[in-house]
């Protein structure tokens, strides 16, 4: 297939994106290429060949394959103003390999509080034995950022919603204030956009410099692959491959492969999220058990507002505050046949967890009344979920 021709539809995009004879063949899913070695001709063929080093030519496995620049352009095609997408073998991976894609010794992040645990650990382990400090900020702070900016700030990692609480921010104002600062260097803005994924908020457009992806969630949608994406504009683009590549950082041919079939059904996939997390919520929030849900397209959600501003549509995971401890909680989950008990999210199937919000963070302080417990909407039919979350209420009444 050419090059698209005419504007396409997001819909349209997610089934085109990556799809070029010239890349993989003329064929609907680009088969798996799995290989390490590129054999030579001749001798002065292998010199010729280590002087260049850009995607679409087979060099070695550790720099990627037709299966990979497939994905990775589909991913990067989705968010106008992208220059390229570097893979990885895990979410987490990618958020490593874009931090440390700008950061050096010396340098100071923002991280915003409601930040996936993991991201807090890498910059509170890893990034601090390196010599990088971590600020934490309330994720509504907006543009009352540029107060915390310092001569040494080098990043900011933003979440938004973020996975556990799902407070939304003012990403545009956050960027916008990134910009304009004069310090040492400029400020990187980066978001962690699983949630959403570019179907529903294109980061790049919105001012932010780079948008990671787990893509183990929404874009594999199956929970039988870790991968991750970070896709940025030609300014950062350089500094991002090549951190990968001294990372040796690489997602298998065939992870690749299942993540861009993945891909093609991620819309309708999305759109079928959606609308079963917002029944269940809606639901939810008339409960008398039920001391808030913390979803973003209800109005209750702090950052409402600007969701409804800045977002196409909202994805199957959310929050609601259980009235009780976290025993009753546990009893409540136990009692779940459809909703699986385990982590991660994104797939094809219902999911719930109680969590700690209160033990990640920092900047903020996290109180509700009740105990928070965290519902991945699968594509199961929406009755028999509210049938299954009804057994749970009963079981803890009285
Ligand atoms: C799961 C998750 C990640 C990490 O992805 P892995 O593939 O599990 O490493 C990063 N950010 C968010 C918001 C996540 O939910």
């Amino acid at each position: 297939m050419a090059e698209p021709k005419h504007p396409q539809k997001p819909d349209t995009k997610i089934i085109t994106g990556g799809r070029r004879k010239a890349l993989t063949g003329a064929v609907v899913n680009p088969p798996v290429w799995r290989a390490s070695t590129h054999l030579y001709d001749d001798v002065a063929a292998l010199d010729e060949g280590d002087k260049t080093n850009e995607d679409g030519r087979f060099f070695y496995g550790r720099r990627g394959a037709p299966t990979q620049w497939s994905l990775a352009e589909a991913l990067t095609e989705f968010e106008p103003g992208a220059h390229g997408t570097m893979l990885y073998p895990s979410g987490v991976a990618a958020i490593a390999g874009a931090l440390l894609s700008v950061l050096q010794p010396g340098d100071v992040l923002l991280m915003s509080d409601n930040a996936y645990d993991p991201s807090r650990s890498f910059a509170q382990g890893f990034l601090k034995r390196w010599g990088v400090e971590t600020h934490f900020f309330d994720p509504l702070i907006g543009a009352g950022i540029a107060e915390l900016f310092c001569d040494r700030t080098r990043a900011v990692l933003m979440e938004s919603p973020g996975s556990l609480t799902f407070e939304v921010s003012d990403i545009p104002a956050i960027c916008a204030a990134a910009k304009a600062h004069k310090g040492q260097r400029e400020i990187v803005t980066l978001l962690d956009n699983t949630w959403a994924t570019p179907y529903f908020f294109t980061a790049l457009d919105k001012g932010v410099d780079m948008t990671i992806l787990a893509a183990t969630k929404y874009v594999v949608g199956h929970s039988d692959v870790m991968a991750g994406a970070v896709t940025t504009t030609k300014r950062h683009w350089q500094a991002l491959r090549s951190t990968a590549q001294t990372l040796g950082q690489v997602l298998s041919p065939d992870d690749a492969y299942l993540a861009a079939r993945g891909l093609r059904t991620m819309a309708v996939r999305l759109k079928a999220h959606e609308a079963a997390a917002l029944d269940i919520a809606h639901w939810l929030a008339a409960l008398p058990e039920v001391t808030s849900v913390l979803h973003p397209a209800l109005p209750s959600c702090p950052g409402h507002e600007i969701w409804k501003r800045d977002f196409t549509g909202s994805s199957g995971l959310f929050s609601f505050v259980l009235k009780g401890d976290w025993n009753k909680a546990a009893k409540f989950i136990d009692t779940l046949e459809l909703f699986g008990i385990g982590y991660s999210w994104g797939g094809f199937e219902s999911l719930a967890c109680p969590k700690r919000p209160e033990k990640y963070r920092s900047a903020t302080e996290w109180n509700c009344e009740g105990t928070v417990i965290r519902l991945q909407i699968g594509l199961e039919d929406v009755e028999d979920l509210k049938a299954d979350l009804a057994r749970g209420f009963a079981a803890i009444a009285g």
